[in-house]
């Protein structure tokens, strides 16, 4: 696979990055993953906004311009023939002299770039879409800024362990009794005509995937409503989903145990899920 490391387009194993970056002796970076349908970028302006915006919060440098960020993204998805997948983006403070909290003068340290894609053929017609998945909840021990999409994913991480031990996919991180969001997505119930989520804030990352679903609500004639929900509310609810760049909309069909209606993905979840590929195919560059 071919990757690409500050201007240069290399072999994977032939690509390196100092010990000194900050991001891997401090989780001083961002991220961003946009999926790859039939070879184009699903929302690749929404991800390069959102992008700009973490590095805005962090007083980090942007490593180049969107452009150019796009025509990065165009070639990595053309040179490895990658028609579903994604690619995945981190920019870093960068490499400083030494090991120092303080952050280093962006005149003397530039910031690291690094993107490579992951082929994940039949990323869209996937079969856990088709089954659903199981969610177990656990405590929101994060920090307050889970806006900022940084690489600092020790306590996500723990969370799919969880889950892995509980057997079941996923958890659901709670914060003062209402659900926050997914380990690395973001959460929604239905009940009746109204998809429920949490309002956007530092508490919960501003889901690209979030975005794009509520805005197709409308097409689905179904109703949003942005607020706090319980784990409780979520169980006795008609439906539940999950939305990400690599997941898109994904039914819940149990949380902690309690199966939602009759423990298959809800009609509601399954048309958003078509509508948000449609659409998302269709405006992709
Ligand atoms: N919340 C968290 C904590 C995430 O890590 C992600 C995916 N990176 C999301 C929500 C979903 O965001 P998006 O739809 O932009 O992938």
């Amino acid at each position: 696979r071919t990757v690409y490391v500050n201007g240069e387009y290399l072999p994977e194993t032939e690509a390196k990055v100092s010990i000194f970056d900050r991001a891997f002796l401090m989780g001083d970076g961002v991220y961003e993953v946009t999926s790859v349908l039939d070879g184009k970028l699903i929302d690749f302006d929404g991800h390069a906004a959102r992008l700009a915006r973490s590095l805005k919060e962090l007083d980090m440098q942007a490593p180049c311009t969107t452009e150019e960020l796009l025509e990065i993204h165009r070639k990595l998805v053309e040179i490895n023939g990658i028609e579903e997948g994604m690619v995945y983006l981190q920019v870093t403070r960068g490499a400083a002299a030494d090991r120092d909290f303080v952050f280093p003068d962006p005149e003397e340290v530039k910031p690291t770039l690094v993107l490579f894609t992951q082929n994940k053929p039949g990323l869209a017609d996937s079969p856990a879409a088709k089954k659903g998945i199981k969610v177990i909840s656990i405590e929101d021990v994060r920090w307050g800024r889970r806006d900022i999409k940084t690489v600092q994913l020790l306590y996500p991480s723990m969370g799919k362990m969880m889950a892995k031990k509980a057997g079941v996919d996923d958890a659901w991180m709670v914060e003062d009794g209402f659900v926050t969001e997914g380990t690395s997505n973001n959460a929604y119930f239905i009940k009746g005509n109204k998809i429920v989520t949490r309002a956007l804030s530092n508490d919960i990352l501003h889901g690209i995937t979030r975005a794009a679903v509520l805005r197709f609500a409308a097409e689905a004639q179904m109703e949003v409503e942005e607020r706090n929900f319980t784990i409780a509310e979520a169980q006795a609810a008609d439906e539940a989903f999950i939305t990400s760049a690599s997941t898109f909309v994904m039914p819940v069909v149990e949380i902690d145990g309690a199966a939602l209606g009759d423990g298959a993905p809800g009609p509601r979840a399954l048309r958003l899920r078509e509508i948000y590929l449609e659409e998302s195919r269709k405006a992709a560059i």
